[in-house]
C-alpha cells in the first residue's frame, strides 16, 4: 500500500484508514499543517585568484569543488576559518554561503588547460553566471 499517495495526502488525509495513526504525531496533536525544514546555511571562505593579461582573464575547468563541477571558474582555494577575512563578494549556492576574497596575482603556476577569456566579449563564452558575475564585479572595481 502506498501510504503517502492514497491515505496520507497533503489535504484531507484519511487518518481513520491509516495503519500508523496511533503513532502519528500529526494525528495525536490534530495538527496537519505542513512544515518545511529550514536548511542551515554553511559559511565557506574562498580565495579567488585573478590573473589578468592583455584584457583577458585566466579561468580553469573546475574539477576541485563539488559545486559548479566541470564548469569554467576562476582559480580558487578554500580557506578554513580564516582570520580577518574581508570579503569582496558573497554568493548563495544551495545551502552554502560563499564568502569570496579576490586576490590579483602576477604569476600563476602552470595550470592544466587554462582558458583565457576576453573581458569585453563575455557573451561569446559558455560561462556559469557565477563566473560572469565575478568578471562584471572585476570590471567595476
Ligand atoms: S494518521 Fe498521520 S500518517 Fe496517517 S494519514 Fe493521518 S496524518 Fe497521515
Amino acid at each position: 500500500m502506498e501510504l503517502g499517495a492514497l491515505i496520507c495526502k497533503p489535504t484531507n488525509p484519511l487518518c481513520h484508514q491509516c495503519p500508523i495513526s496511533k503513532k502519528c504525531k500529526s494525528f495525536l496533536k490534530k495538527d496537519f499543517e505542513l512544515t518545511k525544514k529550514k536548511k542551515k546555511n554553511i559559511n565557506k571562505y574562498f580565495l579567488l585568484k585573478v590573473y589578468k593579461k592583455d584584457q583577458r582573464y585566466l579561468l580553469i575547468k573546475n574539477t576541485k569543488f563539488n559545486f559548479l563541477k566541470n564548469l569554467t571558474i576562476f582559480p580558487m582555494e578554500e580557506l578554513s576559518k580564516p582570520k580577518n577575512f574581508n570579503k569582496n563578494l558573497n554568493f548563495k549556492m544551495s545551502n552554502m554561503n560563499m564568502n569570496i576574497k579576490i586576490k590579483y596575482v602576477k604569476n600563476i603556476r602552470k595550470l592544466q588547460k587554462p582558458y583565457w577569456i576576453n573581458e569585453k566579449k563575455l557573451d561569446v563564452y559558455m560561462l556559469p553566471s557565477f563566473t560572469k558575475k565575478i568578471v562584471k564585479y572585476l570590471e567595476k572595481n
